[in-house]
């Protein structure tokens, strides 16, 4: 009987967390329909049209969307020379609305770090000035992409032998410039070619130095996240990069009621339970982002023994 209701207590107490991994295994399912379907007799290929509509509903290249998320159809878009004013004005308006909710309830790749988070290991943190400086990598590729496939896109409608040729030299990089700063393309695409094409015809040499490189960053990534949850998110995803430049605008924010909070030096649990190692106490009790990092995961709010941690929509 005891242990009954101290059962209904944990799972009272962590309800949130339950409800967030159960609306990721859904998200995962979905998203990678192909795996719902090889477990299920069903034919999912029904969803494509809306799928397509929504293309912030996939993850990069996954076989529904044709090739690619939202943002890498922003910047294919662009390097057709076409200003991508629709899917921008979509993805701004979801922002807005949701802020990272995507991020911290339905994106696979969140969900594959988060998997590997809760492994039982010694969780660690990086110094706050190697993780601001961290921070800064997937911005810098973020803007690499857009110096060199804007201009692409201008040439096209300039001069269009010298796109071609400047298409010619990028190479892949021109379709699909976000696949190479995926995790998404490496564990759903890039992995699964490289061991069907290399491992499994014993063709070792065939893997370029490029190859190399991928395969050991990613694969170091992965192995990371067992000590620094969300690792991908918080330093390279470009996905990342560009919502976090809009959801510090967001309607939907989290604050704190500053009659509950007892802070840093008597609490501090919220930025202890934080994976994405955000300073929340930092923060103005009005409201709180970490610069756009917030993901939405409510682990802090969950673990706040005070219930000072709110969500907050507007002005509400
Ligand atoms: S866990 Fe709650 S009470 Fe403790 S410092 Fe954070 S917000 Fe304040
Ligand atoms: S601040 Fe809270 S909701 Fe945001 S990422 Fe950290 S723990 Fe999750």
């Amino acid at each position: 009987m005891i242990s009954l209701r101290f059962k209904r207590l944990k799972i009272r107490k962590n309800s949130i967390k339950i409800s967030r991994r159960i609306i990721q295994i859904f998200a995962f399912l979905l998203i990678n329909y192909i795996i719902l379907e090889t477990i299920l007799p069903i034919n999912l290929i029904s969803l494509e049209g809306i799928v397509k509509v929504l293309p912030i509903l996939n993850s990069p290249r996954n076989p529904l969307s044709n090739g690619a998320g939202i943002l890498e159809y922003i910047f294919f878009s662009m390097g057709l020379g076409i200003f991508p004013f629709l899917l921008l004005a979509i993805l701004i308006l979801v922002l807005l609305f949701t802020n990272r909710v995507f991020c911290g309830w339905i994106c696979p790749i969140g969900s594959i770090q988060d998997l590997c988070a809760a492994v039982p290991t010694k969780k660690r943190k990086f110094s706050i000035s190697t993780h601001k400086r961290l921070l800064n990598i997937k911005y810098i590729f973020i803007i690499i992409t857009i110096i060199i496939i804007f201009p692409l896109g201008i040439t096209k409608n300039a001069n269009f032998p010298f796109y071609i040729d400047f298409k010619n030299q990028l190479g892949i990089f021109a379709d699909q410039p976000i696949g190479f700063f995926s995790l998404s393309e490496f564990i759903f695409v890039y992995f699964p070619q490289l061991f069907q094409n290399v491992f499994l015809p014993v063709q070792l040499g065939a893997l370029e130095f490029g190859g190399w490189i991928i395969l050991i960053s990613y694969s170091l990534i992965i192995v990371l996240s067992f000590w620094y949850p969300r690792i991908y998110c918080r330093y390279i995803c470009p996905f990342a990069a560009v919502s976090s430049a809009v959801t510090e605008y967001s309607f939907l924010k989290l604050a704190r009621n500053p009659v509950k909070c007892v802070g840093r030096s008597e609490c501090g649990i919220c930025e202890e339970v934080c994976p994405k190692q955000i300073r929340i106490l930092d923060e103005p009790f009005e409201f709180f982002t970490g610069k756009g990092e917030c993901n939405l995961c409510l682990e802090c709010k969950e673990k706040c023994p005070h219930d000072a941690v709110l969500i907050k929509f507007g002005n509400v």
